[in-house]
């Protein structure tokens, strides 16, 4: 955008700046730049003006000596891209402000702290999200819990409906799980965090849970933002795996225009070429996201990698890249979970780790966000 504005005659640059800010703010509208094209005619210019006239907005032309830029305000409703872009003699549009305009830090330059059931993330306080990939049975749910909570561990997670790529692979334990998740954290005092695969799951898995987490598989599944928008829960939205940092925020947009200001949003590695790693940690996507939102950003090395071995370092890159907490997945005996075992770390890997990620968090001037006192 800054680069495309450098080549324009700058004269005309300014003055329509100047003024689709100036109205912009005063109307409260979004506002957008048509950079025709350099062999655009006078027909095609005045084609231009009339079609934007059509459809109910105000422009305002800057003839430079190499190019022609027309300034756009009026109702977002009809600052659709694609329409403006198919007008002959457009060149590029370019919006002034993120379509984003709830997730974007023009909007809340201050850094949000999202509260997951006393637990803060965000604004220096960090989450510490650990636990199984799948809620598995009762026992061992106890066992982990309690093992990564003495370690440092905030937040508690497992899954009771899983999204496998197989439909033959192990699907959960459904609202079973749900129930003996609660009931683990309840027992330690430990908020919790599972994923809800379907809209019409939404209202139980809000039941039981303390935040919902919406997994990479179904970032955009519009239907599944809406219905967790509507819900009074923190939403921990994971980056799709092919999915650009625009195309997150547009999906934690989703989630904040129904209502919902709680969003945790998750890098968790992106597609790749190598088979060496499950996926390609996209670390400069959390230092990226603090740019473009308020909204806090963590990250979970287990999914990111998939391989133990890799989890502390890529740990500890996320953190120094300014992450807002880690997301790992912690097994006592990886070689019976029902999903996800050759990546988890045992308790005891993890509790290393955690040592490691407290020193650099006092380093960097944050805190792993307290629990409150044990029940027992
Ligand atoms: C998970 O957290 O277990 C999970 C399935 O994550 P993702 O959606 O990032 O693959
Ligand atoms: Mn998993």
């Amino acid at each position: 955008m800054i680069n495309y504005a450098a080549r324009l005659d700058l004269e005309s640059t300014q003055s329509t700046v100047l003024f689709v800010f100036s109205v912009a703010f005063q109307l409260f509208v979004a506002p957008v730049i048509l950079i025709l094209k350099s062999n655009a005619t006078e027909e095609q210019i005045e084609h231009v003006l009339a079609r934007v006239e059509e459809m109910g907005l105000q422009h305002h032309l800057s003839r430079g000596t190499h190019r022609t830029i027309v300034g756009i305000i009026g109702d977002e409703e009809q600052l659709r891209e694609d329409s403006l872009l198919a007008i002959p003699g457009v060149a590029s549009v370019v919006p002034v402000l993120p379509a984003y305009k709830l997730a974007s830090r023009d909007a809340h330059p201050e850094p949000s702290v999202i509260d997951v059931s006393g637990v803060k993330v965000g604004g220096g306080q960090l989450g510490m999200i650990a636990g199984p990939c799948s809620v598995e049975d009762r026992d061992r749910m106890f066992r982990i819990a309690e093992a990564v909570r003495k370690s440092g561990a905030n937040i508690f997670r497992g899954g009771a409906y899983k999204p496998r790529t197989s439909p033959y692979a192990y699907q959960g334990m459904g609202e079973e799980g749900l129930k003996l998740l609660r009931e683990v954290g309840d027992e330690f005092h430990m908020p919790v965090v599972t994923e809800v695969t379907d809209p019409r799951l939404v209202e139980t898995v809000a039941e039981y849970a303390d935040m919902l987490q919406v997994g990479a598989r179904n970032m955009q599944n519009f239907v599944l933002l809406t219905e967790v928008g509507k819900s009074q829960r923190p939403v921990l939205l994971k980056r799709g795996m092919s999915a650009t940092a625009n195309d997150l925020l547009m999906c934690a947009e989703y989630i904040l225009s129904q209502g919902n200001p709680n969003v945790i949003l998750c890098e968790r590695g992106i597609k790749g070429f190598d088979p060496a790693t499950r996926n390609v940690f996209d670390v400069a996507a959390v230092p990226l996201l603090h740019t473009l939102t308020h909204l806090p950003v963590i990250v979970d090395p287990s999914h990111a990698t998939g391989r133990p071995d890799l989890i502390p370092a890529c740990s500890m890159a996320g953190l120094a890249a300014g992450a807002d907490g880690v997301h790992i997945e912690v097994h006592d005996c990886p070689e019976v979970a029902k999903s996800d075992g050759p990546q988890a770390l045992l308790p005891e890997q993890y509790d290393e780790l955690v040592v490691q990620m407290r020193r650099l968090a006092e380093i960097l001037g944050k805190s792993i966000s307290p629990l409150q006192e044990k029940k027992f």
